[in-house]
């Protein structure tokens, strides 16, 4: 089989994969990923569409919907959908790394039967909320609380910046909150709420710089009633669910900064042939295509870096470091690229009807979104025992 790419860990099943999602995105989403970032629209239709070639569940079991596959092969499908829009990639990365994932780790027979099969097919899509207004990076600041009385969790707070949260296919969500009766100490719980049964407010939040045709959501709960057998995993053991979860999700941040990567390389490799200043094609200068070359070697390692990281996870493997490694690693050069595929295309990169720009404006969250970069230090650093 011709592969496009060469790695120790790519068998022909990656490679299937890879060109199937491939030819999905140019066909399906590179015509009209341009419209949803500028009218800042999230695509139900696109995403149908993303369920129907199997990319909600890649890694859930098929008793589930799912694809049963290895976690290679989703990172292979992110990376694939990144190259195209970052949009899509993060709406297929949050529901699988971050709504279905803990349903199926930690839900029971019942949570995992009921909610997955409807969240396996594209038609509706999970959030997971860890973010509010006082809690960013220091995920123990959650103010939102949640109180047993008659069989019902009372839920009061606001989480915020919650993607696939707020629009109209969004089902739930997974919510990390405070359980404790003791107002001198906090417990945290993680609770699955289910939109229809729960009523809550969901606000889609507009005018973002980054994943504009993804949803963003703002989340308000007013006294809102969750079944008490809707709690995931132990109660008290919701801090331990949110760290494990954002460990691998890490790996698909990684894996839309490779993608991103890699399409911003192949725009300015394709841009740089044809454009001609002083008598030559752009990438005869040297000082040009050492630029391109540079975008190589930074990519291969990168991509390198995350495929093994796959590994240790697909083989029940300490990854936790790999994975926090690879997500600051390859955020920052997705951020280098990008910004020298702007270079490469001159004043044409500043213009909105150039992809290159959208990529350039993408690549902004990456070291800021599931762990920042700084917090991704100390995490590295806890591994190294520093
Ligand atoms: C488009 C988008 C989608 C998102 N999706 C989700 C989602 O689905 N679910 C969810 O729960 N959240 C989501 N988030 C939230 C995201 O994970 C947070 O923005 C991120 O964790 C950082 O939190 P913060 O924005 O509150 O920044 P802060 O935590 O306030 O950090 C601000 C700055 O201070 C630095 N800083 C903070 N603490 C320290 C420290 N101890 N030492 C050194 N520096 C420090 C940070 O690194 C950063 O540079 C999303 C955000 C965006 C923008």
């Amino acid at each position: 089989m011709n592969r496009n790419i060469y790695h120790p860990l790519i068998q022909d099943k990656h490679e299937n994969l890879r060109s199937q999602v491939r030819e999905f995105a140019l066909k399906e989403i590179k015509p009209i990923a341009k419209k949803l970032d500028e009218y800042s629209e999230f695509s139900p239709e696109i995403t149908r569409k993303m369920g129907k070639l199997g990319l909600f569940g890649v890694t859930i079991p098929k008793e589930y919907g799912g694809q049963n596959l290895d976690t290679l092969s989703y990172i292979i499908a992110v990376e694939e959908l990144a190259r195209i829009d970052s949009s899509q990639a993060a709406t297929v990365a949050a529901h699988n790394s971050l709504g279905l994932s803990p349903i199926f780790k930690y839900g029971t027979d019942d949570q995992r039967q009921r909610l997955l099969p409807k969240l396996t097919t594209g038609q509706y899509v999970w959030g997971f909320g860890l973010t509010e207004p006082n809690a960013g990076s220091d995920a123990k600041a959650i103010e939102t609380t949640a109180r047993l009385e008659n069989n019902y969790w009372m839920v009061n707070g606001q989480k915020i910046f919650i993607t696939n949260s707020a629009s109209a296919i969004s089902m739930g969500v997974t919510l990390l909150s405070n359980t404790s009766t003791d107002p001198t100490r906090k417990e945290y719980s993680a609770i699955l709420v289910e939109r229809e049964k729960s009523k809550y407010q969901a606000e889609s939040i507009k005018n973002k710089m980054v994943w504009r045709a993804a949803d963003t959501g703002r989340l308000t709960f007013q006294n809102a009633e969750v079944p008490k057998e809707n709690l995931l995993g132990e109660r008290g053991k919701g801090l331990r669910i949110v760290l494990e979860t954002l460990d691998a999700g890490r790996l698909s941040v990684a894996a839309i900064g490779l993608g991103l990567a890699q399409g911003a390389l192949d725009m300015a490799k394709e841009y740089s042939a044809k454009r001609k200043q002083f008598g030559s094609r752009l990438n005869q200068f040297q000082v040009i295509s050492h630029k391109l070359v540079d975008m190589e070697v930074k990519i291969e390692l990168a991509r390198n870096y995350l495929y093994t990281s796959c590994w240790l996870k697909d083989n029940q493997m300490p990854f936790s470091k790999q994975a926090a490694i690879s997500k600051l690693y390859t955020s920052e050069i997705a951020r280098e690229i990008a910004d020298e595929a702007v270079q490469i295309f001159g004043g044409y990169g500043l213009f909105k009807d150039n992809d290159i720009e959208r990529f350039y404006r993408d690549q902004r969250i990456l070291s800021i979104g599931e762990g920042t970069s700084e917090i991704l230090k100390m995490v590295i650093g806890k591994e190294m025992g520093i």
